[in-house]
């Protein structure tokens, strides 16, 4: 049997990852993993239960209760939450103002990671992340590090979520974007960096179809 193929698509909040990489799984016909969306709804768990992040016999015992999956509906991918569909709450400014604390934590991490490459065994995968070509799939078949002038990402994140009806400000929006990419790039627990062997995509002045040529150019199947 042929091994499946991973490709690893890290990146700093907002970078279009998730465009790019859906838009890469369907073209492909890839699986589609989200794992932002995983330590989104872990969070999102970690509120409703108010779990004390002091405590790590309580944090043991949280991963334990949560059951996450992603299922198709009408063509949409959305991930489930204990079979809760919490695709939308978890985008969020609740949620966002704490996944980057929940995710620093090493338990949090473990069982995330064991989760995502058990997904990898399933078929052909496109995964984005922040670890994913460093800690999760360090012998992916491609490996992009994305990256965006910040000002670019707030804009195209607040039209996003406006877009979605939700209120909101620009500012908050960039500010959560800096303090997340802060955070995520100095924590102790594999921290978002380019893996060596990535190909960097800056995609501050170029459009979805060009970057997904990009990538398509870089996939030897
Ligand atoms: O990709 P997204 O912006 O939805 O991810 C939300 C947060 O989840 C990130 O800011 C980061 O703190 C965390 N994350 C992570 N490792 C991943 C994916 C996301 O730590 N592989």
């Amino acid at each position: 049997m042929s091994k499946n193929i991973v490709v690893a698509i890290d990146g700093y909040s907002s970078c279009g990852k998730s465009t790019l990489a859906k838009a890469l799984a369907k073209k492909l016909n890839f699986i589609y993993i989200d794992s932002g969306a995983m330590y989104r709804a872990v969070t999102l768990y970690f509120l409703r239960n108010n779990i004390d992040l002091q405590k790590p016999e309580i944090i043991k015992e949280a991963l334990e209760n949560i059951h996450l999956d992603f299922q198709t509906l009408n063509n949409e991918t959305v991930i489930t939450l204990n079979g809760e569909d919490v695709s939308k709450e978890i985008r969020q400014m609740h949620v966002a103002e704490k996944v980057s604390l929940i995710s620093a934590i090493k338990a949090v991490r473990v069982e995330m990671v064991r989760q995502q490459q058990r997904m990898g065994k399933s078929g052909n995968i496109v995964m984005d992340g922040r670890d994913i070509g460093t800690v999760v799939f360090p012998n992916a078949d491609l490996k992009l590090f994305m990256t965006a002038d910040p000002q670019i990402r707030a804009e195209r994140r607040y039209n996003e979520l406006i877009s979605k009806g939700e209120t909101v400000k620009m500012e908050e929006i960039y500010d959560n974007l800096a303090k997340r990419d802060l955070q995520d790039t100095t924590r102790k627990e594999s921290p978002l960096i380019q893996a060596q062997d990535a190909i960097i995509l800056d995609n501050s002045d170029i459009n979805e179809s060009q970057q997904l040529e990009f990538a398509l150019g870089h996939i030897k199947l």
